[in-house]
C-alpha cells in the first residue's frame, strides 16, 4: 500500500480484507461441517434400514430366493419411498429388488462383494452421467460363518445435494453483501473516528503558517483529546519562548543601544568645535567606559547563550569555600573603597564543596559585588559561611537599596534591572544574576534573595557539600 494513501483508507482495506478472509473461512467450514453432517445422517439412516431389514430377514428365515410381496409383508420398511433394496444372491446376482428403485439395475460393485464374503458392510456413492448420485449401503447376511445373501439399502442424495446448493447459494450471497455492509460501516466508523485527526491537521497548519494564538479544542479525555492536549501544551511553551526570545532580543539592543548613543553624542559633541587635549582625553575616557560596558554585556550574552546551548565546562573539582570567601571579601573592601563600604565576615566554617572554583568565585564575588554597589555611602555588607542540612550556605547582607517583592521575582531574569538600581548606579547590564542562577544550578545548587525595600536585601546561596563532609 502506498505510505501517503489515507489512514481511512489503509483502515477500510484491512478491515474488509480481514472480514472477507473470516468469511471465506467460516463458509468453507460451514459447508464441510454440514456436508459431513448430511452423510453421516444418511449412512445411520441407511444402516438402521438394513440392520432391520436383516434382522426380518433372518427371522424369517428366508432362502437365497425372496419374494419381494413376503419380504414387504414381513418389513414395511420396505415400502419407505425415500430408500430402495435389492438383495443379491451370494455371487453378486440381483435376486430380488423394491419397486421404488428408479434407475437401471445397479450391478453389485466387487469391492461390495469383496467385503461381504469378509462379512464387512460398506458404504459407496455412485453416480451415473448426467444422473443424481446415490448412496448405497450393502450389507451381508450371513448364516452362521456362509454369506447367504447380500442387502443393499440405497438412497438418492438430491435432497441433500439440493441443501446444500442452497446452502452454497445463501453463502455466495450472504456472505459478499456481509463484507460490503461491513466495509461501509468500517468506512463510516474510521470517518468518525480521525475527524479530530483532521482539526487537529487545520490547526497546525494555522500555527505553521505563523499564529501561535491557536489552540485545539478539545473535552475528550481519550487518545486524541491526549493528543491534542499534548499538542497544546507543546505550542504553549512554544509561544511562551518565542515571546521570551523576542523580548531578550528587544532588550539585548535596547541595553547596547544606550552605550552606543552616548558614545556617539559625545564623540559627535568632542568634534563639534576644536577643544583642548583635556577635553578630548575626557571624551575618550567617557567612550571607553561605554565600550567596556557593551565588550560586558556581548561577553555575558554570549555566556549566556553558551550555557543555554550546553557549551559550558563546569570543572568538578574539591573548592575551599571559607578560602575563596576570605579573597572575595578582601577584593570587595577595595571595591567599596571609594564610597567608604566596609565588607565584613560573620561566621566562616571551614567547607569543602565539589565544584569549578573559578565559576564559583564569579557567583560569588557577583553577588557581594552588587551588594557594595547597591549600598548607600558608608554601608555594610556581610559574608557569611555555615553548614546547614548538608548544604554548604553563603549569606550576603546589605543595608543598600533594597527591592520590593515584586522586584524581587523578577531580579533573576535576563536584563531585568529594578527603577531604583538604575537610579542608584548608572552601571550594570541586569545579566549578573542570571550567570549566578546558572552556575548554582549547574553546581546542583540554589540561589535566593529575601528582601525589604530601601532597608537592604539578602542573598542566599546553597551548594552540596563535598560527599566527605560530616553532615551537622
Ligand atoms: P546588574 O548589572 O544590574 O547589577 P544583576 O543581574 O546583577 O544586574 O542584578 C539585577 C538587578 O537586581 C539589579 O539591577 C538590581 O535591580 C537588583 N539587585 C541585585 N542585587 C541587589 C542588591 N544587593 N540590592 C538591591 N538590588 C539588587
Amino acid at each position: 500500500m502506498r505510505p501517503n494513501t489515507s489512514i481511512r483508507v489503509r483502515l477500510t482495506i484491512w478491515y474488509g480484507g480481514g472480514l472477507a478472509l473470516i468469511m471465506l473461512l467460516f463458509a468453507t467450514a460451514l459447508y464441510v461441517v454440514m456436508a459431513r453432517a448430511l452423510e453421516d445422517q444418511i449412512d445411520r439412516s441407511l444402516e438402521e434400514a438394513a440392520v432391520a431389514a436383516s434382522r426380518s430377514l433372518e427371522e424369517h428365515r428366508f432362502g437365497p430366493f425372496l419374494l419381494l410381496d413376503d419380504l414387504a409383508q414381513a418389513f414395511p420398511e420396505l415400502a419407505l419411498i425415500d430408500k430402495f433394496f435389492q438383495i443379491f444372491g451370494p455371487q453378486g446376482q440381483v435376486t430380488l429388488q423394491s419397486a421404488n428403485i428408479k434407475t437401471r439395475n445397479i450391478p453389485l460393485s466387487q469391492t461390495a462383494l469383496q467385503s461381504s464374503l469378509q462379512g464387512r458392510a460398506v458404504f459407496e456413492t455412485v453416480r451415473f452421467h448426467d444422473e443424481i448420485p446415490i448412496r448405497l449401503l450393502s450389507y451381508p447376511i450371513l448364516h452362521g460363518q456362509t454369506l447367504v445373501n447380500i442387502l443393499r439399502v440405497g438412497t438418492s442424495l438430491q435432497p441433500e445435494e439440493e441443501m446444500l446448493a442452497r446452502l452454497v447459494f445463501v453463502l455466495l450471497i450472504g456472505s459478499p453483501l456481509a463484507v460490503v455492509v461491513s466495509v461501509l460501516g468500517g468506512w463510516f466508523l474510521a470517518g468518525r473516528a480521525l475527524r479530530p485527526v483532521d482539526t487537529i491537521t487545520l490547526t497546525a497548519q494555522r500555527i505553521a503558517g505563523g499564529d501561535l494564538t491557536q489552540r485545539i479544542e478539545t473535552t475528550s479525555k481519550d487518545e486524541i483529546g491526549r493528543l491534542a492536549s499534548t499538542f497544546n501544551d507543546m505550542i504553549a511553551r512554544l509561544e511562551a519562548s518565542i515571546r521570551q526570545i523576542r523580548q531578550f532580543s528587544a532588550d539585548a539592543s535596547h541595553e547596547l543601544r544606550t552605550p552606543l548613543t552616548i558614545t556617539k553624542g559625545e564623540t559627535e559633541l568632542a568634534l563639534r568645535k576644536p577643544r583642548s587635549p583635556e577635553v578630548y582625553r575626557e571624551a575618550l575616557e567617557s567612550n571607553l567606559e561605554e565600550i567596556d560596558r557593551m565588550s560586558r554585556i556581548v561577553e555575558e550574552l554570549m555566556f549566556l547563550s553558551r550555557a543555554d546551548l550546553g557549551e559550558v565546562h563546569v570543572a568538578s573539582d574539591p573548592v575551599q569555600l571559607d578560602t575563596l570567601i576570605q579573597e572575595i571579601q578582601l577584593q570587595a573592601m577595595v571595591l567599596g573603597k571609594e564610597r567608604h563600604i566596609e565588607t565584613t565576615l560573620g561566621q566562616v566554617e571551614p567547607l569543602q564543596v565539589l565544584g569549578d572554583e573559578w565559576r564559583l568565585r564569579e557567583l560569588i564575588l557577583n553577588v557581594v559585588d552588587n551588594a557594595v554597589k547597591y549600598s548607600s555611602s558608608r554601608g555594610t555588607v556581610q559574608i557569611s559561611l555555615t553548614q546547614y542540612h548538608g548544604m554548604a550556605r553563603i549569606v550576603v547582607q546589605d543595608h543598600g537599596i533594597g527591592m520590593t517583592p515584586d522586584e524581587q521575582r523578577l531580579v533573576f531574569d535576563r536584563f531585568y534591572r529594578t527603577d531604583a538600581a538604575r537610579a542608584h548606579a548608572q552601571k550594570g547590564t541586569g545579566l549578573g544574576l542570571s550567570i549566578c542562577k546558572w552556575i548554582a544550578e549547574a553546581h546542583h545548587g540554589t540561589i535566593e534573595v529575601a528582601s525589604t525595600f530601601g532597608q537592604g536585601s539578602c542573598f542566599t546561596i546553597a551548594l552540596p557539600l563535598l560527599p566527605a563532609t560530616p553532615v551537622r
